[in-house]
């Protein structure tokens, strides 16, 4: 059996080239579809919610720097069509399941640092990702460029 859509989740940092080459390299021969996805997350989160200034701004901001991103990738990877790309706000693992549920990818592709020790304890995105997915998960290894 071989997948039909894959769904790449993507950081935007330069960790996301591997990731989509080897979902494109897996989708070639069989002409699977590739789609995107990159979820902001809501500002407040991160400070607790409780921060004395409004944080919309901001918050625009950061989406359309992740638009500048997602299109900088489309213009390098061809094959993959804007029209299938998703650039959503909100919580990583819960979005990236909604997504893959509506558009019925039958495999997600994240990166995974393959972390050790106490990292490992407080987890990844690719960890969470793989819980409670509705569809195979493939966690590309990212090597430590240290
Ligand atoms: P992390 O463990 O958080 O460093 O991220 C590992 C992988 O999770 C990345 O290579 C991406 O595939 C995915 N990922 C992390 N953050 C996001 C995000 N905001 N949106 C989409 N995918 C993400």
């Amino acid at each position: 059996m071989s997948y039909e859509h894959l769904l790449v989740a993507v950081d935007l940092t330069e960790e996301c080239d591997p990731v989509i080459k080897r979902a494109m390299k897996l989708a070639e021969p069989t002409g699977a579809k590739v789609s995107l996805v990159h979820i902001v997350e809501p500002m407040a989160m991160a400070f607790g919610g409780d921060v004395p200034m409004d944080l919309s701004q901001l918050q625009q901001q950061q989406f359309d720097q992740a638009k500048e991103r997602m299109d900088r990738l489309y213009a390098k990877y061809p094959g993959i069509n804007r029209g299938d790309s998703h650039l959503k706000y909100g919580q990583p693992r819960q979005e990236i399941h909604q997504l893959a549920t509506d558009e019925a990818c039958d495999l997600i592709v994240v990166g995974s640092h393959g972390r050790h020790g106490l990292a490992l304890l407080l987890g990844s995105t690719a960890n969470d990702v793989l819980h409670g997915a509705p569809c195979d998960v493939l966690a590309v290894r990212l090597l430590k460029k240290d």
